[in-house]
């Protein structure tokens, strides 16, 4: 495994050679309740990168009491200020160690090492935002009618214990999605990390404790998502379930965590419609299109895997597409030139070529790619070539469904109304993408599109202080931006008759 990270910071290998990782529960790292473990792998070249606890029913359990006890005890008495703090120096410490946080991701996710840069604004400050935020919370006096001298106000309070449930396409983003309003709003967390991706989470671990945040505000339960993730659905003290994955998944969370009625929200799946007229800045949308789809090697919720093209550029665009597509340097993880890594799975890869398949037997014709990349040096990884269909009908498994792969299917329309009708016939709402230089009808189409975000001549723009989520079944709620807080708070309305 050494030999994997030469060129790697010093710390990275010395961490990975730290032996299997454990759970972090009140402050602790332990094992897991059975002392099992399970293997994660290096998706570039298919082997064993680290040993994790395989957390379950009972870790959750004791990681929620941890919870519950610093949410009741030492945290509750921390003040906004203090925490702002702990926020500011925890922001600090990840930009410090994003090499490693990245290398870790580059080596178990298979995100391109060339990504570190990028994540080194954009990491800490996810936590820099809601440090802002955090000395800004309050309630409101209310005027009411009643008779006689009531007054009355509101205070909002952190709803409690938080179980985060996060997948494994941006590892650490996701992490600090949820762990940046907790900590804004004095609520604790279990957080269970997707078992194909835990290392960054694990490492975030380790600095939220050198940042000076109390024991059991933050707890890791690594595991399977049968295991630790439905047994932090079903818990009866968690407050509260920020899920991000699947639509499928999403579901089984909505039915597990009937039994407390926790409050939910969900980030899933998409099958983002991204449509390029006529008249679009086309030195922008070609490379913009393709890497809509093609980015994180397909593995983002807002992908824009529907292509809807004006039919009088259709050919002249796809030409275009394709021969950008061609100039991609699919590579491992861990080359600088990488533009495109592999697969985060093997379970994963076995999918996407499933679905490639599937689209060649509904008739779909393959213009790119369409298979497992298997060159010299790529071939024990999970790579798969990015993938172009055209020749598509809307009603096609492939049209439909979300891949979660570097698979776009192009599609031709004629007109404005035609295409938001079928750009809208999705049970998704998640991400959509529309190119033009028409000021109007980007106003027009952007108020049309029934989805979460809408880019304009860019795709897949994000900033701590813009809202992300879901229309329809890509899941409710938002995060990222102010509004994000108010799932981690609850409202107490205060009454008091005056007169007495
Ligand atoms: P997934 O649903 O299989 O797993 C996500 C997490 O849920 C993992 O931690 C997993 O262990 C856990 N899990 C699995 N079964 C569970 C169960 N029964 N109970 C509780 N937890 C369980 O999704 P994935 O394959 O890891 O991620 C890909 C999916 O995530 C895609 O559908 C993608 O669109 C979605 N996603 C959405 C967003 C968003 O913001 N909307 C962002 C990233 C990814």
């Amino acid at each position: 495994n050494i030999a994997q990270t030469d060129g790697f910071t010093a710390n990275t290998r010395n961490w990975l050679s730290g032996g299997a990782r454990k759970l972090l529960i009140g402050g602790e790292w332990v094992e897991a309740a059975t002392g099992e473990t399970f293997a994660t792998f290096n998706p570039s070249t298919g082997r064993e990168l680290a040993q994790i606890a395989r957390g379950d029913a009972r870790d959750v359990d004791r990681a929620t009491r941890a919870a519950r006890a610093a949410f009741e005890g030492e945290w509750s008495r921390v003040k906004p200020y203090d925490r702002q703090m702990m926020m500011l120096r925890l922001a600090d410490l990840v930009e410090r160690h994003i090499d490693e946080l990245g290398e870790l991701d580059t080596l178990e996710m298979g995100a391109p090492i060339a990504r570190i840069p990028f994540m080194r604004r954009r990491s800490p400050s996810m936590l820099r935002y809601y440090a802002g935020l955090t000395t800004n919370l309050h309630g409101d006096t209310v005027q009411n009618s009643l008779p006689g001298q009531i007054f009355s106000y509101t205070t909002r309070e952190p709803i409690g214990v938080v179980g985060a449930i996060i997948p494994w396409n941006v590892p650490l983003g996701a992490a600090l999605i949820k762990l940046a309003p907790v900590l804004a709003t004095g609520c604790t967390l279990v957080l269970k990390p997707a078992e194909e991706a835990s290392l960054s989470s694990l490492r975030l671990g380790e600095l939220v404790r050198e940042a000076g945040v109390p024991a059991g505000v933050v707890n890791i339960i690594t595991g399977y998502g049968a295991e630790a993730g439905a047994a932090i659905a079903e818990h009866p003290d968690i407050d509260k379930v920020a899920f991000t994955g699947s639509t499928l998944t999403g579901r089984r969370i909505v039915e597990a965590s009937k039994g407390n009625l926790k409050r939910l929200s969900l980030e899933l799946g998409g099958k983002s419609p991204d449509i390029i007229f006529a008249d679009a800045p086309m030195d922008a949308a070609i490379p913009g299109a393709a890497m809509a789809v093609f980015g994180n090697t397909g593995q983002v919720c807002s992908a824009g895997t529907r292509l809807f093209i004006e039919r009088k550029v259709f050919d002249e665009v796809i030409e275009k597409i394709l021969a950008f597509t061609a100039s991609l340097r699919v590579g491992l993880a861990t080359d600088p030139e990488t533009q495109i890594g592999p697969i985060a799975s093997e379970r994963q890869m076995n999918r996407v070529l499933e679905y490639l398949a599937v689209g060649q037997t509904e008739g779909a014709r393959l213009r790119a790619g369409g298979m497992r990349a298997t060159t010299t040096g790529l071939e024990n990884g999970y790579f798969v070539t990015p993938t172009v269909f055209s020749d598509v009908r809307d009603d096609m498994r492939i049209v439909q469904e979300e891949i979660f792969g570097p698979v776009v299917a192009a599609i031709p329309f004629d007109d404005p109304e035609e295409v938001v009708r079928r750009a809208n016939a999705s049970i998704f709402g998640l991400g959509a993408g529309i190119w033009t230089t028409n000021l109007g009808r980007a106003h027009r189409m952007a108020a049309a599109l029934r989805s979460g975000s809408v880019w304009v001549n860019s795709y897949q723009l994000m900033d701590p202080a813009m809202p992300f989520g879901g229309f329809k079944q890509s899941g409710y709620g938002r995060e990222s931006g102010a509004e994000h807080l108010d799932e981690f708070m609850t409202t107490k309305a205060v009454w008091i008759n005056t007169e007495c």
